[in-house]
């Protein structure tokens, strides 16, 4: 995986350094988190808080930073700030006060966030899934910069699977790289771009994607949850 990202990044003309691969640990075995951590792997990634807290806990003496990149309901964050260093799946005002209060509580020092975009919403599809519309990223943004305990980081996308992206990840990821230039207008730090997966990292990268959240490619294909 190493390889590949480093090959990505030459194509793409960029620094090997300029992308931060994130393994997205779902459904995998605390013992392969240890795993990856003796390798050399600093991030990893979640998408359900009950797994994430028990994994986070068992490997708390690992020099891990820990990514919740799932769809949050508001009455879990004040469990995921416990051992998230970032969220990637801010979609929504109330999950953004959630945060906000729940960081607070439990004392716990800044959460990076980063707004989850969802291209297929402006069609009207994609209801069921994470994300805001491109539409809703400023008032977001705003919220999450004003919110005491929170940063804003940057944004975050899956590709679409529905709608006029669907099987175009080139074009949804460049669309995805002229929001966060309209982002970092108003709010210049925000500088992180979450984008490509196991089958379309090198797109992603080639779009200027900041961080790449792969599990399969690294990890092998997980078990069928449902
Ligand atoms: C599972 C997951 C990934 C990783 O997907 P792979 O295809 O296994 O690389 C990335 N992002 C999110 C939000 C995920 O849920």
């Amino acid at each position: 995986m190493e390889e590949r990202v480093a090959r990505a990044c030459d194509a793409a003309g960029r620094e090997r350094e300029e992308v931060t691969l994130v393994v997205v640990t779902k459904t995998y075995p605390v013992e392969d988190v240890r795993l990856l951590a003796g390798l050399g792997v600093r991030h990893v990634a979640e998408n359900r808080d009950q797994e994430a807290a028990g994994k986070a806990s068992a490997c708390a003496e690992l020099p891990l930073q820990w990514h919740f990149v799932g769809q949050l309901q508001t009455n879990k964050a004040r469990s995921v700030v416990r051992y998230a260093n970032f969220v990637h799946s801010v979609d929504r005002l109330r999950l953004v006060a959630g945060l906000s209060a729940a960081v607070r509580r439990e004392q716990r020092p800044d959460l990076r966030c980063l707004i989850q975009v969802a291209l297929d919403k402006e069609s009207g599809a994609g209801e069921e899934r994470g994300g805001v519309a491109p539409a809703g990223i400023e008032e977001l943004a705003d919220a999450v910069a004003e919110a005491p305990g929170l940063d804003l980081a940057g944004l975050m996308m899956v590709a679409p699977l529905s709608g006029v992206y669907a099987g175009r990840p080139e074009t949804a990821f460049a669309r995805l790289r002229d929001l966060s230039s309209g982002l970092r207008l108003r709010h210049p730090a925000a500088t992180m771009v979450s984008a490509g997966m196991s089958a379309d990292l090198e797109e992603a990268i080639a779009a200027g994607a900041t961080h790449v959240r792969v599990g399969s490619a690294v990890l092998g294909v997980r078990p069928d949850l449902g």
